[in-house]
């Protein structure tokens, strides 16, 4: 099976907020298949037809990773021009089939219905957001094939409920999409995320024979134990850094973010509030935390 990278660009610089994004095709014996669509302007459409035309692939489905805007938005014109069959796990797909509901999960545009259609106009205009059919849900265990080639769909909830890897155990290959992307770790935001799970996913992950991780973000990653490892413990040093902050007395999530790993960048300061609060309830559900209540203030205490 050949595997070709292709890599997209949202309209702003690469930033965490809008990272470069890749679209994989693979090819086996004639056929093609597409993991991801990447963002949905003309231009990224182009550079995937280009890179289909180029290796004359006769493209059947796309398999989306999961339902974030930077990885399905090109969907709905490949599966028009390609007339394959789009493919993405049930507990994600009316994500992509109704992107405004997106918003009404979101930790920045969910509010209210004033903040939710700025949200949607903000990214129709930086991921070229648009909405896509669904034709097949997917569950864990599924098999895709490409010519001769076979790939297991592995459920790996965490960054959000549908997440899905691709692996192809013949070669080992793994398709991660955003459960493991190659800087650092992935965003977990609530409510569609949870660190919890994303462990869990992980520690799966560790069981697989694994030699090449291929992410929805940056380049292709080797040692993948290693990998897996590493994310793994960067979620623990979150955890203890919390942990740490608490064992001077309760705080409330201004006091924690003060004390945090999200200094003096403007968009990690954005993203802190929502990550530390998906941190936090881990360790609420784990009992390793309490909450004290007063007045109307929420202060977090060890348990
Ligand atoms: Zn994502
Ligand atoms: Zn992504």
């Amino acid at each position: 099976m050949r595997v070709v990278r292709i890599d997209l660009h949202s309209r702003l610089p690469n930033t965490r907020l809008f990272p470069d994004v890749n679209v994989y095709l693979l090819i086996d014996s004639g056929e093609a298949l597409l993991v991801d669509a990447g963002y949905g302007f003309q231009s990224s459409t182009s550079r995937i037809m280009n890179a289909i035309k180029r290796y004359h692939a006769e493209v059947s489905g796309i398999v989306i990773t999961h339902g974030h805007v930077d990885h399905f938005s090109s969907a709905g014109r490949l599966r028009r021009r390609l007339d394959c069959t789009v493919m993405a796990h049930g507990e994600d797909a009316s994500f992509i089939e109704e992107p405004a509901s997106l918003l009404s999960s979101d930790p920045f545009f969910g509010h209210d219905a004033k903040t939710r259609a700025l949200g949607y106009v903000a990214l129709k205009l930086l991921a070229g957001l648009s909405p896509c059919t669904v034709d097949k849900r997917l569950k864990d265990g599924d098999e895709i094939r490409v010519g001769n080639a076979k790939l297991r769909v592995l459920h790996t909830p965490g960054h959000t409920k549908g997440h899905i890897c691709l692996y192809e155990p013949e070669r080992g290959l793994l398709f991660t999409g955003d459960h493991v992307i190659s800087a650092g770790l992935s965003w977990i935001l609530p409510t569609r995320g949870d660190v919890k799970e994303y462990v869990q996913s992980l520690k799966r992950l560790l069981k697989l024979r694994i030699s090449l991780i291929l992410p929805g973000h940056g380049r292709p990653l080797r040692n993948c134990r290693s990998v897996l490892l590493d994310r793994l413990a960067r979620v623990s040093s979150r955890e203890r850094s919390i942990l740490r902050l608490l064992r001077k007395g309760p705080m409330d999530e201004d006091g924690l973010l003060k004390g945090l790993w999200y200094g003096g960048n403007p968009l990690n300061r954005l993203i802190s509030r929502p990550v530390l609060r998906a941190y936090l309830k881990k360790l609420l559900d784990e009992r390793r935390i309490a909450i004290i209540r007063a007045g109307n203030r929420t202060f977090y205490t060890l348990s």
